[in-house]
């Protein structure tokens, strides 16, 4: 197969490609405009593969998309490229807009262009395999608000019918976003498929979200801003189980179907800085200066004002991937994070490589006075 990927100098994007290429036969076009997130240098480990093909291009961009198609003649594509991060989603919405809505948008036209020109087999397989996110459906009850008499009872998770409800600028673009998509098979036949994946973690994650931020300001002895108190539950996934995941649903899922894929590991955000700083006491023990007490990493937790419209819990309920695709994560929270932590000791290269010097690791997506 060709697989066109968008995003795929992205965090997730990155992974799918060198999941692909180490691990099947099948060929990858990344399709990407490198924005502030995209770096070619998370695929130093294939940029030297005969299957492996680059084409630096913005989703938004019609003419150029078209080209991308007709020249590459991809089987399936696999739509990663996107604006990610919520707190620049809060400073900053209209490229959130742009791409996320306009950009699938574009992607899509410019997709059943070349779909409705396929013939027979071709375009029977044709896939667009949209990525997307389990914020799109708002937040779910936390363990904070269970009422006494209900203690006993499983707190509810996202399934494929949970209803949309998104909080932030970037969950509700990732929202119309699926929507769009969905649309397309409806009207037009386009064969779409859609994920909805939890939280991420792992190697070449860009250094502005909570994991990569927590390890590399614990290694520079800065502090680990916590949003809150810190109470805020997420569903972590490491990435290379999400990239597995996604490859058996764009070869194995079955055309308009949802698949929300989740790794089962519900953590505070607390939870999760705390046992990184566990782990990097173990891994890279701070210099034995004064007490020892003040040596540990987390000393350096602070809190600071929660973001505006934080959702409390996310969970998903992965039960579809694992009965029919057969998908089960491989790393638990506790393998995973280790790996992903002893990868930043390892790449302080890559991370001082990526930081092109407009973004210093400083807080984002707070909101002014007036605007509050
Ligand atoms: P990322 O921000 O790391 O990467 C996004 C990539 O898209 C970058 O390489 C960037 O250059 C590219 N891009 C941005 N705008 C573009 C445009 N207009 N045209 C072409 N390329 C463009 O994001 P990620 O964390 O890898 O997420 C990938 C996808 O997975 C996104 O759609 C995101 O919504 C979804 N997702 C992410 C998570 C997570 O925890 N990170 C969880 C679930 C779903």
């Amino acid at each position: 197969m060709k697989i066109l990927v968008t995003g795929g100098a992205g965090f997730i994007g990155s992974a799918v490609i060198r999941h692909i290429i180490q691990h099947t036969q099948d060929s990858v076009i990344n399709l990407d405009k490198l924005t502030y997130a995209g770096n070619l240098e998370s695929l130093v480990s294939v940029l030297g593969s005969d299957r492996y093909a680059f084409e630096q291009v913005d989703i938004c961009d019609r003419a150029d998309l078209k080209c991308v198609f007709f020249t590459h003649q991809p089987d399936v594509v696999m739509h990663l490229a996107a604006e990610s991060h919520v707190d620049r989603s809060i400073t900053g919405p209209a490229e959130f807009i742009q791409t996320n809505i306009v950009g699938t948008y574009t992607l899509l036209e410019a997709a059943r262009e070349y779909w409705n020109t396929l013939e027979g087999s071709a375009k029977q397989m044709f896939r667009f395999h949209h990525i997307s996110t389990d914020e799109v459906y708002g937040d779910l009850p936390h363990p904070d608000e269970q009422q006494e008499s209900d203690l006993a009872k499983e707190l509810p998770l996202f399934t494929e019918q949970t209803a949309y409800a998104p909080s932030s600028p970037y969950s509700a673009s990732k929202a119309s976003s699926d929507h769009l998509v969905r649309a397309w098979l409806r009207t037009y036949d386009l064969p779409i498929i859609v994920t909805n994946c939890s939280n991420n973690y792992g190697p070449y994650h860009f250094p502005e979200k909570l994991i990569p931020l927590v390890i590399l300001n614990a290694l520079e002895g800065k502090d680990l801003p916590i949003y809150g108190k810190g109470d805020q539950i997420r569903d972590w996934l490491y990435v290379e189980d999400h990239a597995r995941a996604l490859y058996k649903v764009v070869t194995e899922g079955k055309v308009g179907e949802t698949y929300n894929i989740g790794g089962h590991n519900e953590k505070t955000n607390l939870e999760v800085v705390e046992t990184i700083c566990e782990i990097l006491d173990e891994l890279a023990p701070r210099p034995q200066i004064g007490s020892s007490l003040k040596t540990k990493y987390s000393t350096l937790i602070i809190h600071v004002k929660d973001r505006p419209g934080h959702d409390r819990r996310y969970a998903i309920d992965a039960t579809k991937m694992s009965e029919e695709l057969n998908w089960k994560p491989e790393e638990t929270f506790e393998t995973g994070l280790r790996k992903t932590i002893q990868w930043y000791l390892d790449n302080l290269t890559w991370c001082n490589n990526v930081q092109d010097g407009s973004y210093q690791r400083e807080r984002l997506g707070v909101l002014k006075e007036k605007e509050a």
